[in-house]
């Protein structure tokens, strides 16, 4: 089940929500559509910035300071 955290952008609160398919997010407080997604609390444990590949000074993972 895909869970996710919202913030609105209207009022600002902040809420989870589980989605299924292209359902629309509305906020729980105001029933705005202004929704800003944050993150998946599902499913992410061990991954912390997946896009991330390389260190700073690279961007091939194979200078002396990649790990
Ligand atoms: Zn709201």
């Amino acid at each position: 089940m895909p869970i996710f955290e919202y913030k609105c952008g209207e009022c600002g609160q902040e809420f989870e929500k589980l989605v299924f398919g292209n359902q629309e997010i509305t906020c729980s407080k105001c029933e705005s559509k202004n929704t800003n997604k944050k993150m998946s609390v599902f499913g992410m444990s061990g991954v912390e910035n997946p896009t991330s590949s390389g260190c700073s000074s690279c961007s091939s993972s194979t200078c002396s300071s990649c790990k």
